[in-house]
């Protein structure tokens, strides 16, 4: 039986014990009559459609390496009681199995080249964060609360692909709450809710299985709009309308990356759907998603996780431009790559460090989060000073490139090949080198993958702002008295 058919409490509880699944049962499972609406058209089926096949054939790659493969061991975890599944949902109680998971992201990172912010083994974090913090839930509604355990345990044994939608359209903020297109219910059951409106930029929805609602906290939240719940993508009413695709489809040399994957953010749009309500976590509480970044912990981990991993491949293109053109050796350039790496390891540390200072809850390790959300922040701020020294030590070998067969044309091939020669390589190899350099820094793709960076887990300033805001009371008036001290006088009360 094909899982989007069964409801949650048919399969919990199976007798099977191998919960992995193979990219072929991912694909067909996008036949499933979801309605994506892509550059003006509805599409059939989006796994033969060529701004789409790439990333589900990078998807289908994933899932087939949890089962033969160099990587095999690392993606998949079997537990005491003798089941196998993926690692993606492996339940880490201290720093060692932290770092355990840690080498999941880290594959994945790999295996997508760094293309994916929404790599399939993200949103298990985020269901774990949900799981880890389930007493929330439980305390807003103990029977729909705990239904989160019974869905992390239910992806566990599924292996869904899931997108993340928590972001309300922008729309016109003057309005009131009851006139913009937030989701809210609009009708209850005796089995369940139903929800209309729209969620916006949900990465990766259109491949997408499951469709993860929550919400975010904000002073005009009515009960009719705080809602968690977990909608599978066919269901009835929903709509996924997703942006212009980036993907380069056959332009593996020109475009190593954008050629590959294009994980495609979409609005979704809720049409009078039906959730039952084994399937929502709460609905009609405005208390706890002012707790939405206690859930988002282990997904935060994830993105300080992933984005560290990222620096590696763009460190090792800083380091390699200057020696593909030969300025080395130029003091101001070495300072340039310099500081790449001084990122890198600056991630690093603020990774190990929160890892080594995890915290327990609901029986699952979570990284610190002073620490992890200190390094986010540090990361993203990081990420634009990243990609302008990319284009600023690449100079013009990031505009002169030329298709591959540039170099056989009769009349300037010959100059060109010498032209474009560099001290290590020939011509068409600086080309694909600084193709890829393009595709990391400087093309839509990438100024898409800089937005997602710098936006995917709220916006910088709002981070910021929220980060002072937890900072710990102690701790200030700590700082402040001892500077109070040496000059005699009393530290604020305020
Ligand atoms: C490429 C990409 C992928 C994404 N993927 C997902 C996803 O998969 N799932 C999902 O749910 N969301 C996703 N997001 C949404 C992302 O979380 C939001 O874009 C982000 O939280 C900012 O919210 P907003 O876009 O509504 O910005 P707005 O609230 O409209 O704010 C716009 C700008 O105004 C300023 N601003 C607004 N409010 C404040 C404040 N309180 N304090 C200080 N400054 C403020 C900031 O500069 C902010 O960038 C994605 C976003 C991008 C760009």
């Amino acid at each position: 039986m094909k899982y989007m058919e069964t409801t949650l409490r048919d399969i919990v509880g199976s007798e099977n014990n191998v919960y992995l699944r193979s990219g072929n049962s991912y694909r067909e499972s996008l036949r499933d009559g979801r309605r994506v609406w892509f550059e003006g058209e509805y599409l059939e089926d989006i796994t033969s459609h060529p701004k789409f096949s790439g990333t589900v054939d990078m998807i289908c790659r994933y899932f087939d390496a949890h089962q033969s493969g160099p990587l095999a061991d690392i993606l998949t975890e079997k537990r005491e009681n003798g089941t196998v599944s993926s690692a993606a949902y492996m339940i880490p109680r201290n720093t060692e199995d932290l770092r355990r998971r840690g080498q999941v992201i880290n594959a994945v990172v790999d295996m997508t080249h760094g293309t994916m912010g929404r790599g399939p083994d993200f949103m298990p974090t985020m269901l774990l964060g949900m799981y880890g913090s389930r007493e929330l839930y439980i305390k807003s509604n103990p029977e729909l609360g705990s239904n989160v355990e019974r869905y992390y345990e239910w992806a566990r044994q599924n292996n869904p692909i899931m997108t993340l939608a928590f972001v309300d359209p922008q729309g016109d903020r003057t309005l009131p709450a009851e006139e913009r297109e937030y989701l809210r219910v609009v009708d209850r059951t005796e089995s369940g809710i139903v929800v209309s409106g729209a969620k916006v930029v949900a990465t990766l929805s259109p491949f997408a299985e499951e469709i993860i609602v929550h919400t975010l906290y904000r002073k005009d939240l009515e009960k009719d709009n705080a809602i968690s719940c977990a909608i599978p993508v066919n269901t009835k009413g929903v709509t996924i309308v997703c942006r212009e695709g980036w993907l380069t489809p056959g332009k593996e040399i020109e475009h190593p990356l954008s050629s590959r994957v294009d994980e495609i953010d979409a609005m979704i749009v809720f049409d009078r759907v039906f959730v039952p309500y084994e399937r929502v976590f709460y609905v009609g509480d405005t208390e706890i998603p002012k707790y939405y970044s206690t859930t988002a912990l282990w997904g935060h981990w994830h993105v300080m996780a992933r984005i560290t991993r990222r620096y590696e491949f763009i460190a090792g293109a800083a380091s390699l431009i200057p020696k593909v053109i030969g300025t080395e050796k130029i003091p101001q350039v070495r300072d340039s790559v310099a500081e790449t790496l001084r990122c890198l390891e600056t991630c690093r540390a603020f990774l190990r460090a929160a890892e080594e200072n995890y915290g327990i809850m609901g029986g699952v390790a979570h990284a610190d989060d002073n620490i992890i959300t200190t390094g986010r922040m540090y990361s993203v701020e990081q990420y634009p000073k990243m990609m302008n020294i990319l284009r600023e030590i690449s100079g013009q070998g990031l505009i002169m490139r030329f298709p591959d067969k540039a170099f056989d044309d009769e009349s300037f091939g010959t100059v060109l090949k010498k032209a474009i020669n560099a001290q290590n390589y020939s011509g068409r190899e600086k080309t694909r080198i600084f193709n890829y350099v393009w595709d990391l820094c400087s093309d839509s793709f990438a100024s898409r993958l800089e937005m997602f960076e710098v936006q995917n887990a709220q916006s910088v300033p709002k981070n910021r702002q929220l980060w002072f805001d937890n900072y710990s009371k102690e701790e200030l008036t700590a700082l402040e008295e001892k500077v109070c001290r040496i000059v005699d006088v009393p530290t604020p009360s305020f």
